[in-house]
């Protein structure tokens, strides 16, 4: 298995929970990959980059039950703003929407409807792939959603390819997520394990020791080629400390070499492809790489603050004013009590941007330097004394983009190679990537790998 994310551990674990013996490789010094955590001081875990689930995330929960880990799940409240007009206007259901100033009258009602519509009568997924989510929100709900709500949402997640993402993307995000009932219907509720994801990435690790496997942390894949007989495959394991030289597995000096019938990879499309020999590239075959080399990833640039006291009144802030130069604030304390984090309050910056974004290669003090204001304009009274830690973590493949024919252009999960599956974010179609869906591609990656 190349990658200890969710999908990595949880196709070992089932892999495991079939009777084969696996090892991990995972390049980061911990497990979880995207949900990874860190120690934040005292002994208190946070991600690196804000979680939470949807209660339409039914893998995940069902994961957690399997495990005997149903406890762990909390569900709470959450609130959701939109900064524009030099105000956050809250944005939680119906009623907020009504009272949303920067729309007129009309165009809230024609907007409200269209959603309400959409989720009620658009059951299929397929008259919204030939469609721009831009075409559709302006022919539906008309241009003032566009500018004001629509747009700014998703440029902070797709930066300057907003306009080419497909209506599928967003059908299902509007569809699946947000089909809210009773009381949900007033104001969403949130999931967050009581201990952060880290519990789930142990008991999911214990269970593949446990079967007699191995997960290697701080032990990338370098490379990857079939074994000498033409069966199974070796690993290239990278040194310890690999990380440091990036993402890219030429970049890692080679510690050592394993053997095995077969190989699972939950690495991005660039890393996989990466790993390949030209023998196993010639075998996989030219549409496979097409497939691979046509993956755009844009990547997240998350600025993590611990603050002495709140921000904000809300948890989620969507920023849709092009002045300020990140798409969203999540106060993880407005979610979760800071109680749980001995009265600490914790503030994600989040920005997805491009690759090559000038803001990508700056260090932490100059990118909070870049940020002050935007921050102050948010929350005029903000200073950096206010700041207590701070950290900054960057994820080149953290939103793969998906724009109108995306479907046509996702690699199986069987590569072609016998023994050899890739299953990484980008084939999760067409709901929006998160910890559910990488529970599902992992256990559907395992099915795939048993079936070669
Ligand atoms: C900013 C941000 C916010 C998010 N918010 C949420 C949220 O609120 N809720 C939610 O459910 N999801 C959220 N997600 C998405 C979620 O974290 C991911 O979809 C999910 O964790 C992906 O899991 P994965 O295993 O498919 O991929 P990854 O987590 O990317 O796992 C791939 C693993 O491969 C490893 N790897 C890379 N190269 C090598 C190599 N050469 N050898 C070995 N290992 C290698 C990586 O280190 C990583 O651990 C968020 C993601 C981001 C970036």
């Amino acid at each position: 298995m190349l990658g200890a994310g969710v999908a990595g551990l949880v196709c070992a674990y089932r892999l495991t929970q079939e009777g084969h013996v696996c090892d991990v490789y995972e390049r980061w010094p911990g497990l979880g990959g995207q949900a990874a955590t860190l120690d934040v001081g005292g002994g208190d875990l946070l991600e690196r980059y804000y979680h939470h689930l949807f209660t339409s995330d039914r893998h995940i929960v069902a994961l957690y039950d399997e495990l005997g880990m149903g406890d762990e799940l909390e569900w709470k409240p959450s609130s959701m703003a939109f900064f524009l007009e030099g105000r956050q206007w809250a944005f939680n259901g119906p009623l907020d929407l009504l009272r949303f100033g920067p729309l007129s009258p009309p165009a809230r009602l024609r907007m409200g409807l269209a959603v309400l519509l959409l989720q009620k009568r658009a059951k299929d997924v397929a008259p919204f792939e030939s469609i721009t989510a831009r075409e559709w929100i302006e022919k539906r709900m008309g241009r003032g959603p566009w500018r004001k709500v629509w747009g700014p949402l998703l440029r902070g997640k797709f930066g300057a390819r907003a306009e080419d993402i497909s209506m599928a993307w967003l059908w299902s995000k509007l569809t699946l997520r947000r089909q809210l009932e009773g009381d949900e219907a007033r104001q969403e509720l949130l999931g967050y394990p009581a201990h952060s994801w880290e519990r789930l990435f142990d008991a999911l690790r214990d269970a593949i020791v446990a079967g007699g496997g191995r997960v290697l942390i701080d032990r990338p894949a370098a490379a990857l080629r079939r074994g000498d007989a033409g069966d199974g495959f070796v690993v290239t394991a990278g040194a310890s400390g690999s990380f440091r030289a990036g993402h890219d597995p030429h970049g890692f000096a080679h510690a050592s070499e394993e053997s095995y019938d077969a190989v699972a990879a939950t690495v991005p499309s660039d890393v996989f492809a990466g790993l390949l020999d030209d023998d196993l590239r010639t075998a996989i075959g030219g549409d496979y790489l097409g497939r691979l080399a046509a993956t755009e990833y844009h990547t997240a640039l998350c600025l993590l603050l611990e603050l002495d006291r709140p921000f904000s009144p809300f948890y989620w802030t969507n920023i849709a004013d092009p002045e300020v130069p990140f798409v969203g604030l999540v106060e993880h304390t407005n979610f979760i009590s800071p109680e749980r984090y001995g009265g600490r309050r914790f503030l994600y910056v989040a920005n997805y941007l491009e690759p090559g974004h000038p803001l990508l290669a700056l260090g932490e003090p100059e990118l909070l330097a870049a940020y002050m204001p935007g921050l102050r304009r948010v929350q005029p009274e903000f200073s950096e004394d206010w700041i207590v830690a701070r950290w900054l973590h960057r994820e080149p493949a953290a939103q793969p983009i998906v724009t109108v024919g995306y479907h046509r252009r996702i690699p199986p999960l069987q590569t072609g190679v016998p023994g050899l599956v890739l299953a990484n974010t980008t084939q999760i179609y067409p709901e929006d990537r998160g910890t559910n869906y990488s529970v599902r591609l992992g256990t559907a990656a395992a099915k795939a790998l048993l079936k070669t």
